[in-house]
């Protein structure tokens, strides 16, 4: 029991809603090791119906998994003490200062990753279009498991279920590698109001609950949240980057959202709207997927920071 990854997955099951089955999920920062000498850092805690699991990070490779609280012997840990881990530097990426009285920063964190190749991430913003599906079969016709970081939003998460699922069982059998990155709940945005009121600079969001509520969903959907946090808008300011950090997230930004980018160096970070929201970059992804213009291989976004 303690040897296999745990899938909550409360779906399937009547009653109340799958997140009120989750209770007491609370952010903590935990050193941990097993009977076998694995050491993991625990950075949240619930209660389920199936007893009290711990969201565990391996401080290395950055890899999510729940596993049973029983299975760890956990002490309080600070982030200094994490300090030279590989997975506290990516959460404590400076960042770089805001422009010229701006109120908020653009596209702050890690936005370009490590090594050679190229990272794919596709945004589920909140949309009423369905998943576009030829993006995710002409990722699957690159390779078994091609790696794809998806920033969901739990707003497109509840109101695209049989989405969701397709793409829960193209990576269950094998098809895609599928990251979950954080997009926050509600992802709000009022076209053409000032960046600074904007997104999840909107006066009166609660960012605590746009983090912990995602993730939660996503838990209780049967999928498991990586460290990323990807910030509706790519905009944010100095308090929601440390929100992020005080929660043990990896802020993740791009190099550009697709339609713009320069030409595109390795450790690129490729970002394109999936959603149905953006067709025009879904498009221009394809062309330059064609013309070799994409850097390979296309890599896993736990190994960017
Ligand atoms: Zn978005």
């Amino acid at each position: 029991m303690c040897r296999a990854p745990v899938r909550v997955d409360m779906a399937a099951r009547p009653g109340a809603s799958p997140q009120s089955r989750l209770r007491g999920y609370s952010a903590v920062l935990q050193q941990c090791r097993n009977l076998w000498g694995d050491q993991r850092l625990a950075i949240r805690k619930m209660n389920t119906d199936a007893g009290a699991l711990l969201l565990t990070v391996d401080p290395q490779t950055l890899a999510t998994r729940l596993e049973p609280e029983a299975c760890w012997t956990c002490v309080d840990t600070s982030d200094d003490a994490q300090a030279s881990t590989r997975f506290m530097r990516a959460v404590h990426v400076p960042d770089k200062p805001a422009a010229a009285r701006a109120s908020f920063l653009r596209n702050a964190g890690l936005v370009h990753g490590g090594g050679e190749g190229s990272y794919i991430t596709g945004d589920l913003c909140p949309a009423i279009r369905p998943l576009d599906r030829a993006f995710i079969d002409r990722l699957e016709k690159l390779g078994p498991k091609t790696p794809v970081a998806l920033a969901i939003s739990g707003l497109w998460l509840t109101r695209h279920a049989a989405d969701f699922q397709y793409l829960r069982e193209r990576a269950q059998i094998g098809a895609l590698d599928i990251t979950w990155v954080n997009h926050s709940f509600h992802h709000p945005f009022v076209p053409g109001r000032d960046f600074g009121r904007n997104f999840l600079l909107t006066p009166g969001v609660d960012a605590q609950a746009e983090i912990l509520d995602t993730e939660k969903l996503l838990i209780a959907r049967g999928e498991t949240p990586s460290v990323f946090f990807r910030f509706p808008g790519l905009i944010s300011d100095a308090a929601l980057m440390d929100a992020v950090r005080r929660n043990h997230l990896v802020s993740l930004g791009a190099d550009g959202w697709l339609v713009f980018a320069a030409p595109l160096r390795p450790g690129a970070i490729l970002l394109v709207h999936p959603n149905g929201n953006e067709p025009a970059g879904l498009r221009l992804f394809s062309k330059m997927l064609d013309k070799n213009l994409l850097p390979r291989p296309f890599r896993a976004i736990n190994e960017a920071p």
